[in-house]
């Protein structure tokens, strides 16, 4: 007997399992999905119940999450721990877009969610089972930014919470947030991978609850960047949606979204979804290219910190969106990725260097031919510039290499002289 609407499905065979089952794999040892009774959703709500939701001063009707929550999880209102989170900006920069050679180019900015980056649409719907499950501590292997979500939303909720990071390999802002939001942050002496084997087991053993994007409640609250997306777009579909692959968590959300809701009817057709991966880090990529199952690459390594994982969890489930939208995985360089930050940094919006992988790829499938110039572009801006700013002031100091060295802007020392000063602004 079922006890919620929502069941957990094994993405290999199908098997289901009662939604409140405390699993992250099924019996066959496949990454499962949350499957919703869209029937019943088609029934209660529809896009003219989520555009009278912007309007209203309710709290979860203001999370750019629970705003979408009979798509995300119909779970009953007292459990859900909620900042709220979402509600960023779509930008439209014609600067960026000509960068990119487009004609439009809208970024939605999901570094303005409340600890800067998207994890946190996830984090509000994993911490909400965690609080319907009755944990009292959570905890997650994090490049960065999970941890910095899941220590805070663990702060509010006020359960103990456990992160483990790869050694001497996250950006200063996110372990900035992890420490002083008041989660015990373990630093494992391996990689991302390693960290995220550890964690399982500990979790396995000692009924901790994992918020990684295995849990896949994380991926339900993601779902809801691309509702959001098209709510702002007034829900007229773009041509594509590009956005960077680590972990894969994210674009297999964006894909699961959107097909959901095309099959309510809600959409007539998909935007074709773009993930560009780190040269470094690009499993995904050559899986891809190859058509052919993933193999995981070795010592991963790139300044983009967020993707810089070899063996991501979710591809399976990120390549069914992908086919489906018949879309493409791309990759882009480091020193691509440094410029593209730069051009968006510049253009006052900004973001961290995982987040510019994103135009980065669409600018090499722009000029590549694969996007038409007067296609209509949304790519996704996952994190907030002020998370890494080791790699921007190291960049504009001419610390790393650069595409472009008219993209550089060091600080000058002058001397404490008016006259001195003056030579700078004239
Ligand atoms: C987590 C993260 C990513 C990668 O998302 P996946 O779901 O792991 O593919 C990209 N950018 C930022 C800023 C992130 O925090």
């Amino acid at each position: 007997m079922t006890t919620v609407p929502w069941r957990l499905r094994c993405t290999q065979t199908g098997t289901e399992y009662d939604g409140l089952d405390r699993r992250f794999y099924s019996d066959t040892g496949a990454t499962l999905d949350v499957v919703h009774d869209l029937a019943r959703v088609g029934e209660q709500v529809d896009l003219a119940t989520f555009d009278a939701r912007l309007s209203s001063k309710k709290r979860i009707d203001r999370s750019g999450v629970w705003r979408f929550r009979e798509l995300i999880l119909p779970v009953e209102e007292q459990w859900i721990a909620s900042k709220p989170e979402g509600a960023t900006n779509l930008y439209e920069s014609s600067r960026l877009a000509s960068y990119v050679g487009l004609d439009w180019l809208g970024l939605k900015h999901e570094g303005e969610n409340p600890t800067g980056s998207f994890k946190d649409r996830g984090m509000t719907v994993a911490m909400s089972m965690a609080k319907r499950l009755g944990a009292d501590r959570v905890a997650c292997a994090s490049t960065g930014n999970t941890s910095a979500s899941m220590a805070a939303y663990a702060a509010e909720a006020g359960m103990r919470a456990f992160v483990f990071i790869p050694d001497g390999k996250i950006a200063y802002g996110k372990l900035a947030q992890a420490l002083a939001f008041g989660a015990q942050t373990i630093q494992i002496a391996g990689d991302f991978d390693k960290a995220l084997q550890l964690v399982q087991e500990v979790c396995d053993r000692e009924g901790v609850y994992l918020l990684n994007s295995v849990n896949p409640f994380r991926i339900e609250g993601q779902k809801a960047i691309g509702f959001e997306m098209l709510q702002d777009l007034d829900w007229q579909v773009p041509d594509w949606i590009v956005l960077p692959g680590g972990n894969l968590g994210n674009s297999a959300a964006l894909g699961k979204g959107l097909l959901e809701m095309r099959e309510l009817g809600w959409i007539d057709r998909l935007p074709k979804i773009a993930v560009v991966q780190a040269q470094g880090a690009n499993p995904f990529y050559t899986a891809f290219q190859k058509g052919e199952p993933l193999v995981p690459v070795q010592n991963a390594e790139t300044i983009a910190t967020a993707i810089r994982i070899g063996n991501p969890v979710s591809w399976q489930k990120s390549l069914r969106g992908v086919d489906a939208s018949t879309g493409i995985v791309t990759e882009v360089t480091d020193v691509q990725i440094l410029d593209a930050k730069a051009h968006v940094d510049a253009a006052g919006i900004g973001a961290e260097p995982a987040s510019c992988a994103t135009v980065a790829g669409a600018k090499r499938l722009v000029s590549e031919g694969v996007i038409q110039p007067d296609e209509r572009v949304c790519g996704i801006l996952t994190g907030h510039l002020m998370k890494d700013p080791d790699t921007v002031v190291q960049y504009h100091k001419g610390e790393m290499d650069a595409l472009d060295e008219s993209t550089r802007n060091a600080p000058v020392r002058c001397d404490a002289t008016l006259d001195a000063v003056l030579g700078f602004v004239n």
